[in-house]
């Protein structure tokens, strides 16, 4: 099963997609993830990365695709996989689109988390980041056991740079520019479900179950 989460920077589908990933045994693929990995290992994509993640623009096409359609080309992709902040622009959409046509195969699920703006900028602010395991907490939400520290790898937890207010408000400028007209792109393929983000992240993911199958 081969899908895509689509929503709003802060809208959950990080969360989702790890739960989904679980349930239906296949990889997550977050792009965010791989350049913060990047930027954390100090490699040339990571210095490039951080200079557009920092303003809270898009890191530009030439320096995401190739990265993504190399990654869902690889064997532990075989039986799907859950794309998490990817494709965030219409032509990353074309080209991923190319690449599976090349393979013979296609995305069946686009699922888009709807969470209104207003809600936003409070997930965001306090949302804290694991950059050793990739996981995700909120301090109101879904918290910690202890205070600060991941309770999958007992790293330190981190705001992430691109989650202070000022950042986030461009980011969802640049999410209603550029990203929002995917939706209308995947409902013209016939693969897109929507899900209300603003519930408990266990009814969101069982409303996406529900679509999926279980
Ligand atoms: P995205 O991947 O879309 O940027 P995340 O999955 O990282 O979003 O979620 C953003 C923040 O909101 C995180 O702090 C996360 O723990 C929290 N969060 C995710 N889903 C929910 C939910 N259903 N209700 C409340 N908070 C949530
Ligand atoms: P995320 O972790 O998905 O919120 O992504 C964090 C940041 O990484 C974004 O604000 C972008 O700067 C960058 N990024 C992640 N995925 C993409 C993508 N598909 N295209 C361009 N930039 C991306």
């Amino acid at each position: 099963m081969k899908i895509i989460m689509l929503g709003a920077p802060g809208a959950g589908k990080g969360t989702q997609a790890k739960m989904i990933a679980d349930k239906y045994s296949i990889p997550h693929i977050s792009t965010g993830d791989i350049f913060r990995a990047n930027i954390k290992n100090g490699t040339e994509l990571g210095k490039k990365a951080k200079t557009y993640m920092d303003q809270g623009l898009l890191v530009p096409d030439e320096l995401t695709v190739d990265l993504v359609i190399d990654r869902v080309s690889q064997d532990d992709c075989k039986n799907g996989y859950v794309l998490d902040g990817f494709p965030r622009t219409i032509p990353q959409a074309e080209s991923l689109d190319a690449a599976l046509t090349k393979l013979g195969e296609k995305i069946d699920f686009a699922v888009n988390v709807e969470v209104p703006d207003e809600n936003i900028i409070n997930r965001m602010s306090g949302r804290r980041a694991c950059l050793s395991c990739g996981a995700t907490y909120h301090i109101v939400h879904i918290p910690t056991k202890v205070e600060g520290i991941c309770d999958r790898c007992n790293a330190e937890l981190v705001l992430r740079d691109d989650d202070k207010p000022e950042t986030v408000k461009k980011r969802l400028d640049v999410y209603h520019e550029q990203t929002q007209p995917l939706i209308d792109y995947y409902s013209g393929k016939g693969v897109m479900v929507e899900v209300d983000g603003t519930q408990d992240m266990k009814d969101v993911f069982a409303d996406i179950v529900k679509i999926l199958g279980a």
